[in-house]
């Protein structure tokens, strides 16, 4: 085996990336970040093909003001894609963001990235040095005389003095480039200029197979020599597909253990109904020696849950005292909530032997259905239809943006 290069510790929300951490998955969901639903399932698939960490773009403030929507309700702990302009990243932390990526060959004024460190390091929120060498600052270029593997790492430890004027140091960076030996060259550079924790990835990979073949020929070569700590498969398909290449790498090199049941929780927001991470610890103990190849959602309400959650193979959302289960985002059944644990083993093994398109054949979904959309429309009645109180939250991005 090989040696990993010791690094610092940051954490990321609630993973931890660095100082001999698991190496995590990242990825970047393709949506429209101001459309919260449909960001929130590509989300939920991504936590269930094996992502740890999602980004979501903040380029405008819809943007901004979706992610005060989305992060309470994400599984995964969520970085703001910050581009051009330094409010967006303002108004991102404003909206609860677990970190953000800046690009340094994008945001160049000394005084708006000292802005946003300063901001970042009151939150204690964390931000990746993201140098790509499409968009690097052209007095580098010049400097360089191109693109090259010193210009790319100059570019972060321009930025990282920056952040080190105010005092920041809960940092990440990469240094991606599409050209494999570029790249391969460029983080070990930094390896050896850093202990801060790296991001690996080979930018715009393209389409598989052949984005595959690229990706994996430059991070599995750096993971093999040690380096990195936290990966991203940038491939020109479905994001899903990213997170199951950067797992199944992982995997291969020996790097993260195989799983069986893949469990999924939600992270339990001002909607839930119960105590999601002990059922979420019940049902983890329940699987635990079942070899079940499934993928399972604990979800704390049935307002949001089966929907959020309408990739996973099987899944229960708590809702007026009730598991409303459900298998590929259909209610298939109802069930009092102190047996939410033993009806999600039951369907999980008759899924496992039969299949999920037997499962809900056996099922009286227009009931399961009907009682779901009660305890919808009871819970609604109950809480209002904000009750994580993103409005607060989107009253505070829009002074942000426009002072
Ligand atoms: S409690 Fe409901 S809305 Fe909140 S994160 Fe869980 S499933 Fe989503």
């Amino acid at each position: 085996m090989f040696e990993r290069r010791t690094t610092r510790q940051i954490n990321v929300g609630k993973v931890l990336v660095g100082g001999g951490s698991p190496i995590t998955v990242q990825s970047m969901t393709t949506t429209k970040t101001a459309d919260v639903e449909g960001t929130l399932q590509q989300i939920y698939a991504l936590a269930a093909a094996g992502c740890d960490i999602v980004r979501c773009t903040c380029n405008e403030q819809e943007a901004a003001e979706g992610l005060a929507q989305i992060v309470p309700r994400s599984p995964i702990p969520i970085i703001a894609d910050i581009h051009h302009q330094y409010k967006m990243a303002l108004a991102a932390m404003e909206a609860g963001v677990h970190g953000l990526r800046l690009n340094p060959g994008n945001i160049r004024k000394p005084e708006h990235i000292k802005a946003v460190a300063s901001e970042a390091r009151d939150r204690n929120l964390p931000i990746r040095i993201g140098v790509n060498g499409g968009s690097l600052d052209p007095s580098l270029y010049e400097k360089y005389g191109g693109l090259t593997a010193a210009a790319m790492v100059e570019s972060a430890m321009q930025e990282i003095a920056y952040f080190n004027e105010v005092d920041f140091n809960l940092i990440k960076i990469s240094v991606k480039a599409s050209n494999v030996p570029l790249m391969v060259e460029a983080y070990r550079m930094l390896a050896d200029a850093t202990d801060i924790p790296l991001h690996l990835g080979v930018t715009e990979a393209g389409p598989p197979p052949a984005g595959l073949v690229k990706a994996t020929a430059g991070i599995a070569t750096l993971l093999l020599e040690g380096i990195g700590d936290t990966i991203r498969y940038s491939l020109t398909a479905d994001p899903v597909e990213e997170a199951r290449a950067g797992r199944q790498l992982l995997e291969a090199l020996g790097l993260r253990e195989r799983k069986n049941v893949d469990l999924i929780a939600c992270p339990s927001c001002g909607r839930a109904e119960v105590d999601v991470i002990e059922i979420a610890n019940k049902a983890m103990k329940a699987f635990e020696d079942k070899k079940l190849p499934l993928q399972i959602a604990v979800m704390g309400c049935v307002v949001n849950g089966p929907g959020e959650a309408r990739e996973a193979d099987l899944g229960i959302a708590a809702g007026n005292k009730r598991g409303h289960l459900f298998v590929k985002g259909r209610n298939v059944a109802v069930v009092p909530e102190d047996e939410m644990v033993e009806a999600l083993v039951e369907w999980a093994e008759f899924i496992n032997e039969h299949g999920t398109d037997a499962a809900i054949a056996r099922a009286d979904t227009v009931k399961a259905e009907r009682e779901a959309q009660r305890d919808r429309s009871e819970l609604l009645n109950e809480k209002g239809d904000d009750a994580n109180r993103a409005q607060e939250k989107i009253v505070e991005i829009r002074k942000t943006i426009e002072n």
